[in-house]
């Protein structure tokens, strides 16, 4: 039956409705997640496009159960679940209890968090989560910041604070400005670059050691050539946990060059900010005190939902390059009144309150409870590294750092062929993914195809890393069997 649109409005008459279908949504997903014996069904685009063919958006369904029937079917049998102990690809973490109850209450009130008129509460809850991240930090008596929607756009406002920093007003200066970060910096700085209206070329890429670390005498080399050549640096992007290696760049070191040099220090701790609340592992993050700004990812290793993320600076005073005195929105006179807004601080203006996913975590589990979950990670991540280190199918190419291992199918018998090889690992991934048993990441190191577990998953065993090792090694063998069949 069709009901009337009034009745769809989440208001005092609908709240019945409302509980019913919040509680028939978490029932939906619960039945999954009970279910799901795998990270994933392997269905492949062709298969689900066909599902979605004959969607018309213009003929409603008219009940919740008649759409979740048919969402069961165009998403949720062939979800991803980064629950699942075998879904060990990419940066996306299983998600606390605590931060899912956050979502229903924030999605709900729908609070947006520019200004105190539409926001009130929830605007001194991110002041708060803001302050104590930045005391985690280090950052000092000045701080401040903001919750963006995800690192990339963490790292783009920090480098447009740098920028304008280091600008002065002068826009004849902007062709000059460099931007310098290891080769294993995550992309976005090249990107933010691109946006901020920097030259071709205006990101050097500083080269990493062999553990994909940040080269502080190359960073030096590099400061110096640019002085000499009339470049103006207006950052050093460290990074505390490589994207591809988990890597920490060598923090002292670099702030040190960096406060020689003048230069804005701006630390992307994307992935590594879990090691700010653990208890056993803070000191690998010695040095990010000494950042002029720093990138925090809660949605990567603090299990928060997408999206769930901040920036911080060491000087609130650098915040205001992003702000903008609106009449109807932000008027200068309700500041000077101590009237709090963020937007002044924001690249954006309506703004989701995903600060309380992350208030509730700490109010309900504790810091220390959640760095219990990511030490437990960086534990396991060890362990693999062992089980890798002494098993002859594998190479593996660099001790973690964080959680994140890299390594190669190569056996003593496998072909001298390393393009055979290649191919070999290659296969075996896109294999596993298929048949859904397990889903692993890949990437390149020195031309060659490598494989990739990043483990944020505290419920992952070593059980689960040796049995899709082993899944792994029969894919191989079979494909160069195959191949050699042929
Ligand atoms: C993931 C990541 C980013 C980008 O963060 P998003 O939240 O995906 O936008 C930036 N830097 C590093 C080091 C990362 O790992």
């Amino acid at each position: 039956m069709r009901s009337l649109p009034q009745t769809q409005l989440f208001n005092a008459q609908s709240i019945d409705s409302y509980r019913e279908l919040v509680c028939q949504g978490a029932a939906l997903v619960a039945r999954h997640v009970a279910a799901a014996q795998a990270p994933f069904t392997g269905v492949s685009p062709r298969a689900l496009a066909r599902e979605f063919a004959p969607v018309d958006l213009d003929a409603p369904l008219g009940d919740a159960d008649a759409a979740l029937d048919e969402l069961d079917r165009l998403y949720l049998r062939d979800a991803v679940w980064f629950h699942h102990p075998r879904y060990l690809a990419h940066l996306n973490c299983p998600v606390v209890l605590p931060a899912l109850l956050g979502e229903t209450v924030l999605a709900a009130v729908n609070s947006s968090l520019d200004t105190w008129d539409q926001s009130a509460g929830g605007t001194l809850v991110e002041r708060r989560l803001i302050e104590w991240t930045a005391g985690r930090i280090g950052l000092g008596p000045l701080a401040d910041g903001v919750f963006t929607s995800g690192g990339t756009q963490s790292n783009l406002h920090a480098l447009l604070l740098a920028r304008d920093e280091t600008l002065g007003g002068d826009l004849t200066r902007l062709p000059r400005l460099r931007i310098l970060a290891s080769e294993a910096a995550h992309f976005s700085v090249v990107k933010s670059a691109r946006l901020l209206g920097l030259g071709a070329g205006a990101a050097v890429a500083i080269p990493a050691d062999e553990r994909r670390r940040m080269d502080p005498e190359a960073l030096e080399r590099e400061l110096e050539a640019c002085r000499r050549a009339g470049e103006l640096p207006m950052a050093v992007v460290a990074t505390a946990g490589t994207t591809d290696f988990g890597s920490i760049d060598p923090l002292p070191a670099i702030a040190d060059v960096c406060a020689r040099h003048g230069v804005w220090l701006h630390v992307d701790a994307a992935y590594g900010c879990g090691l700010l609340v653990s208890p056993t592992r803070r000191d690998r993050l010695t040095g990010i005190e000494h950042a002029d700004s720093v990138t925090v990812d809660f949605h990567k290793s603090f299990f928060q939902p997408v999206s769930s993320s901040a920036l911080l600076v060491r000087d609130a005073a650098t915040l205001r390059h992003a702000g903008h005195h609106a009449d109807y929105l932000n008027p200068k006179r309700l500041a000077d009144r101590g009237i709090p807004n963020q937007v002044d601080k924001s690249l954006q203006t309506t703004r989701r309150f995903d600060a309380l996913k992350l208030w509730l975590t700490l109010r309900i589990m504790g810091a220390d409870g959640v760095g219990a979950l990511f030490d437990s990670v960086l534990d396991l991540a060890a362990e693999g590294h062992a089980l890798l280190a002494r098993d002859p199918r594998f190479q593996v190419v660099v001790e973690p750092q964080l959680s994140t291992l890299v390594f190669r199918w190569q056996p003593p018998h496998a072909p001298g062929d390393p393009a055979l090889v290649d191919a070999a690992n290659l296969h075996a991934r896109e294999a596993l993914a298929a048949d859904g048993a397990a889903v692993v990441a890949g990437t390149v190191v020195d031309g060659r195809h490598h494989l990739k577990f990043t483990l944020l998953n505290p419920a992952t065993t070593r059980g689960d890393l040796a049995a899709v090792l082993d899944l792994l090694d029969a894919h191989a063998t079979a494909y160069l069997a195959a191949d050699q069949a042929a």
